[in-house]
């Protein structure tokens, strides 16, 4: 596209403040709406793969996701007593690390501090009130009774995304899965230096993840009735008897769990937005359209691919209708891809059925996804 564009993105999480980055490096005018006070994140890991640490560099954050975190290679899979089954390389784009283990509020920061530089204003405590779309522009009236007119408004608003609900009514709405996930962060144990995937007990799986030299995240999924919450007393007890046929690396991170509130526990939704993403111009991505399950560790990094191609589509085509549909032919194969390789899985570790095409997905498997992930995108 010739000509500046004026870019609303509502809401401040990892895939919209990436896009504001992308857009910001490229001469568009950007604004973030962002609900909460401050970029703050829940106090545990995510895992970058190796493609979206390929967006880090396009975006030039790559060495402080690295500076911040914990780069690594190699998955290990164990057995529930530690028993080394498998030590399994994992492949690159390019020259990005395989991998990098990073706290979620150190990702905040580098891609808030990203932002800042590239000239963004982020606006906390504030969403959008009025949205009128006439075809040419659409007039926004935030919370905070301000008001002015984009070219393109973008809803990064997460797997709940009210600009979902706005566009779309009820039709499409986060579905549980039955599971959920136990993370806590504990500190590094020195042969922890890259994932260490204990499983094959009760059909159970426990994740030990390097975040940074000094501390790892250890995570784990269960089943679990949908309005279940942990006791705020004792839910590192609860942890525990749920881990309580892994002895060896996982047992040993459990002893480092002592306080209640350090466990954090999230229900596991997915949701498919199946008709185009967009309506006129207001665009949603990243979990709002399409979140997963977590079992490729890929959420997030869908949501930031999908802030580089729209970034690059707006460059590349003329016209917003025009560079949100490629946008969109580019992104959901991937997307949806993830989405069902990530539900396979998931029915696999739990012993659930799985369907005839799952069982084709997973033949690739998670080595396998791995490798299709770090194709170009
Ligand atoms: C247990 C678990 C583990 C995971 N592990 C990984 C992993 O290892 N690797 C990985 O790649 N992915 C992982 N994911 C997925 C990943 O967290 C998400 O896919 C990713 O955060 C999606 O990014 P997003 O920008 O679309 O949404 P989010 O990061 O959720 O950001 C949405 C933002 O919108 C804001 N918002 C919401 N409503 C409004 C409003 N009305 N107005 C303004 N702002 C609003 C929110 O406050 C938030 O800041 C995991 C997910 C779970 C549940």
């Amino acid at each position: 596209m010739a000509s500046p564009l004026r870019v609303l993105i509502h809401g401040g999480g990892i895939g919209g403040l990436t896009l504001a980055v992308a857009l910001a490096r490229r001469g568009h005018t950007v604004e973030v709406v962002e609900l909460r006070d401050e970029l703050d994140a829940l106090g545990v890991g995510i895992i970058q793969p190796s493609n979206a640490l390929h967006v880090m560099r396009e975006i030039g954050v790559l060495d402080d996701c690295v500076r911040a975190g914990f780069a690594w290679e190699v998955l290990t899979i164990c057995d529930p007593a530690g028993a080394t089954l498998a030590k399994i390389p994992q492949p690159r784009m390019g020259d990005a690390p395989s991998n990098n283990g990073i706290p979620r509020p150190a990702l905040a920061k580098v891609l808030g501090d990203a932002a800042a530089a590239a000239g963004v204003p982020i606006r906390f405590g504030t969403t959008i009130g009025e949205l009128a779309d006439d075809g040419s522009g659409v007039d926004v009236t935030l919370s905070d009774g301000s008001a002015a007119r984009w070219d393109l408004v973008v809803g990064f608003d997460g797997i709940g995304s009210p600009l979902r609900t706005r566009l779309y009514g009820d039709r499409f709405r986060p579905e549980y899965t039955g599971f959920a996930n136990w993370r806590v962060t504990v500190p590094r144990h020195p042969e922890v230096q890259g994932v260490v995937m204990s499983t094959g007990n009760q059909a159970a799986k426990a994740l030990l993840t390097p975040i940074t030299d000094e501390l790892m995240y250890l995570g784990a999924v269960f089943a679990e009735a949908e309005d279940f919450r942990p006791d705020p007393e004792r839910a590192h007890e609860e942890l525990a008897e749920r881990l309580a046929g892994f002895t060896g690396p996982v047992a040993e991170a459990l002893r480092d769990v002592t306080d209640p509130r350090a466990v954090v526990y999230s229900r596991i939704s997915q949701v498919t937005v199946e008709e185009p993403w967009h309506v006129g111009r207001v665009v949603l991505a990243g979990d709002a359209a399409h979140a997963s399950t977590p079992h490729l560790a890929q959420g997030a990094a869908m949501a930031v691919e999908d802030a580089q191609v729209l970034a690059e589509s707006l460059d590349a085509e003329d016209g917003v209708a025009a560079a949100l549909a490629a946008w969109e032919a580019r992104r959901r194969p991937r997307a949806m891809w993830v989405q069902s390789m990530s539900r396979a899985i998931l029915k696999q570790e739990t012993g659930n059925a799985t369907t005839p095409e799952e069982d084709e997905l997973l033949k690739v498997g998670i080595p396998g996804a791995a490798h299709v992930l770090v194709r170009p995108y």
